[in-house]
């Protein structure tokens, strides 16, 4: 890595470093299974809202921390949250192996 490549990184590894740490790369919410109880938004509500039908849709997938996006989708009554890791990997609900 050349000098101005390394002054270019630091500036962004802020950001670098939030991506790394950052497991969670797609949230999918199973439309058919979310009753619009919301325990979802309460608990991150900057990754999730409810549209006009009253279903949960991501409105950012990096809203929240992993953390509680994480226990957003253990909270959901039906298990309509779907979580995956960036090579396509389901981390939650987790599959029986
Ligand atoms: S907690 Fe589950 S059922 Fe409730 S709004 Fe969120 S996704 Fe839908």
């Amino acid at each position: 890595m050349n000098e101005e490549n390394k002054g270019l990184s630091a500036k962004n590894s802020a950001q670098d470093e939030n991506k790394k740490t950052k497991k969670i790369a797609k949230i999918v919410v199973k439309r058919d299974l979310c009753i619009g109880a919301a325990t979802c938004i309460a608990i991150a509500g900057d990754t999730f809202e409810l549209d006009n039908e009253n279903i949960a849709i991501v409105k950012d997938n990096i809203g929240n921390s992993d953390e509680e996006i994480l226990l957003a989708a253990q909270s959901c009554p039906t298990l309509a949250i779907y979580l995956y890791d960036e090579d396509g990997n389901q981390i939650f609900p987790e599959e029986n192996k």
